[in-house]
């Protein structure tokens, strides 16, 4: 068995065919989180959760791409904690994401301005996670050399020390893996870890992280794992990572199987 804890089976591209993608996954043995990157996504995740008995499940929350976007004047995208506080009292919601920060390509004239919010929005999905005990998904992406993102995504965190939290999409080197590992939190791993190029710190990251500290997730329909790129992306496609995960730490697919899915189980509590 394997669970697929980041999947976006929520979002448009899987409008006409989300219960064949989903039912797919069961077939093989794979669960998985759908995961909200803003209110109508996240109100999508709980939705298709609650079609099926088992196996699906959702993570409710605003991407703090769309951030921006809810500071925009006149057409301003909603961040609606009460509502995503009403979201967290479904049956099949698990915990909260994907919320967190990201820096990559800001307009310059806005940075700072948008920096802050993002902090702000986050702190506000911790501030549920803490009372209402949900783990959180933790989305970070910053494109400098000087990883501003990844310094103040601890520091935020640091307030919320009950907390559990995943940094999602795991991308970055071992140095940052090691202070996130330090800092209590777990990290995953999505297709990038298959990637044949540019994925030597992942890999590295991968043979070195102790077992009991990774989860597995596809973020699809992105970012496809190797061998089926190009194809869009769906959360069966998950097997091809966590034999990447296997083949990179000498060790067998069933053992990773087995270790990542009690990781998940226990994170989400399921
Ligand atoms: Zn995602």
């Amino acid at each position: 068995m394997l669970i697929d804890t980041h999947a976006h089976v929520n979002f448009k591209a899987f409008n006409a065919d989300y219960a064949d993608v989903l039912n797919r996954a069961m077939k093989e043995n794979i669960w998985t989180i759908n995961v909200g990157s803003q209110m109508e996504t996240s109100e999508q995740a709980v939705k298709i959760a609650n079609e099926f008995k088992e196996g699906v499940y959702a993570l409710v929350g605003f991407h703090p791409l769309h951030v921006m976007n809810h500071m925009d004047e006149e057409k301003p995208e909603n961040f609606d904690p009460k509502r995503l506080e009403e979201l967290l009292q479904d049956k099949k919601t698990v915990g909260i994401g994907e919320t967190g920060l990201d820096f990559f390509r800001l307009p310059k004239d806005r940075e700072n301005e948008i920096m802050k919010m993002q902090k702000q929005v986050f702190a506000q999905h911790l501030e549920l996670a803490k009372q209402y005990d949900y783990p959180v998904t933790v989305h970070c992406r910053d494109e400098r050399d000087e990883a501003i993102a990844y310094r103040e995504i601890l520091e935020v965190l640091d307030d919320y020390k009950d907390v559990k939290a995943v940094i999602h999409c795991f991308s970055e080197d071992w140095e940052i893996a090691e202070k996130y590992l330090k800092a209590g939190l777990m990290i995953s791993f999505t297709g990038i870890c298959t990637f044949r190029k540019k994925a030597e710190a992942v890999q590295d990251v991968a043979k070195r992280i102790p077992l009991d500290r990774l989860m597995l997730e596809t973020d699809c329909p992105y970012l496809s794992p190797e061998p089926v790129r190009g194809k869009t992306n769906e959360p069966v496609y998950v097997e091809y990572v966590a034999k990447k995960v296997a083949e990179l730490k000498g060790i067998t697919f069933e053992e990773v199987a087995e270790q990542t899915t009690k990781n998940a189980k226990e994170f989400f509590k399921f």
